[in-house]
């Protein structure tokens, strides 16, 4: 749980903060009758029929089974934030929305930037279109388990991966020539020696496991979305085919080439301003991207706006950044709530177009980061916002700025929310 230590590093936020957001208080066996027990996607499968080789890159099917003993939660978690609503809707709009040319025209690299944008097709046939696109990636990838070292930064990093699929690959159902390339994803391997650590040490580690656990299926399937922009790509495909003819042609000369990497020219989401379809996906589908301090399972799990200037340049491809970023803890209700079938039972039967933001995460308190202590929000508007707590222009002048505590409890913004998210607040402790 997020124990007294954890809460006392917050010293920004109130008593009061950590009960409203269902922290304190939890009563003994709140964890009874939790945990899903749906089937896991082909993605993480040890192989399926058809495939050159197993899904699981150099593993055997023993070592995937003990895994999987420590891991099945976590991809059952994984598979329903793949298939709710949101996830397969900005799927479908990944991978068969038409690529456009920004405009006005931004390049990276030397190469065009697009973006892909929502378009009118009715929700049954993008969640139909969506699932198949994603059965079919589950043929074209590979997984593995890796030591990042002390780089606890990186929980997870997609690669293209042409050895196994060099004509490329085909996602979409239009029967065209392979128009994608392959991927290969590689999670931090400290998530499972920290889940397996946890299981360890028992029924007091309950909640720590869900909140490691939901980080882990988040990361797994931000690493997805690198993947299926990859397997649906064909400018990467044509840039990866034209550095093997390269190589080639060097060889025939006896020549060196130095192995040259491939420029990641990811596409922009409708008018997002950082091209990384992985926190896009999080903003889709969460609200926003959803991180766990220090990789530490004892604080409780977090998330922030995106794009915010915490997460570097190297996605920035337009505008600047704001100078201030908000992070917001996330209420325990709503991770009670993900990793409970009672809970995705209750709407998942009868998917509506507005269940779109069944997993938006609400937004009650936190703290704002500051870019440096001399960067001042400029563009806040007081009357526009709903973070009702913050500096007036006396607080803001005398130096280095604190942590300032941000509440949107007083903004109602609960009772407000006239979205299904609603139900995010029910079944909790
Ligand atoms: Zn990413």
């Amino acid at each position: 749980m997020v124990d007294a230590a954890a809460r006392a590093s917050y010293d920004m936020l109130l008593d009061l903060d950590w009960e409203d957001l269902g922290y304190v208080g939890l009563p003994h066996g709140h964890d009874r009758g939790l945990g899903l027990t749906g089937e896991i996607h082909n993605l993480f499968r040890y192989n399926l029929p058809g495939r050159p080789i197993p899904i699981w890159y150099r593993q055997s099917h023993g070592q995937y089974l003990a895994t999987l003993a420590v891991l099945r939660p976590v991809f059952r978690l994984a598979t329903n934030f793949l298939l709710c609503p949101a996830s397969l809707g900005w799927f479908y709009y990944l991978i068969y929305a038409p690529r456009k040319l920004t405009d006005p025209l931004i390049q990276h690299n030397g190469d065009d930037v697009f973006e892909y944008r929502r378009d009118g097709t009715d929700m049954t046939e993008r969640h139909r279109k969506a699932r198949a696109a994603l059965e079919r990636l589950a043929m074209v990838h590979t997984i593995s388990l890796d030591d990042f070292g002390n780089n606890n930064e990186d929980e997870g990093v997609t690669s293209v991966g042409t050895k196994f699929h060099q004509q490329g690959v085909n996602i979409k159902d239009d029967w065209s020539p392979p128009n994608g390339i392959g991927f290969h994803v590689s999670i931090n391997r400290d998530f499972v020696r920290i889940l397996m650590e946890l299981c360890m040490e028992g029924h007091d580690s309950v909640t720590q496991m869900f909140v490691i656990g939901t980080k882990m299926a988040v990361t797994w399937i931000h690493e997805i979305a690198h993947g299926a922009w990859m397997a649906s790509n064909l400018k990467l495909r044509e840039a990866s085919r034209r550095e093997d003819a390269y190589r080639a042609q060097a060889l025939a000369n006896h020549l060196q080439r130095e192995p040259k990497e491939l420029n990641l020219n990811e596409d922009l989401f409708e008018d997002e301003n950082c091209a990384e379809p992985g926190y896009s996906w999080e903003k889709f589908v969460f609200g926003g991207n959803i991180e766990l301090p220090y990789f530490n399972p004892d604080r409780p799990l977090v998330f922030f706006k995106w794009p915010n200037f915490l997460k570097g340049d190297r996605d920035l491809r337009r505008r600047r950044w704001k100078p201030s970023a908000t992070q917001y803890f996330i209420p325990w209700p709503w991770i009670i709530n993900v990793n409970s079938q009672k809970w995705w039972d209750s709407w998942t039967s009868s998917v509506r177009e507005d269940h779109i933001t069944a997993l938006h995460i609400k937004k009650i308190v936190g703290y704002r980061i500051y870019w440096s202590s001399l960067s001042l929000d400029v563009d806040w508007i007081p009357s526009e916002s709903s973070e009702g707590v913050w500096p007036t222009d006396e607080e803001l002048t005398g130096g280095e700025k604190p942590f300032l505590r941000v509440s949107r409890k007083g903004a109602g913004v609960r009772n407000k929310d006239p979205s299904f998210a609603g139900a995010n607040e029910l079944g909790g402790p």
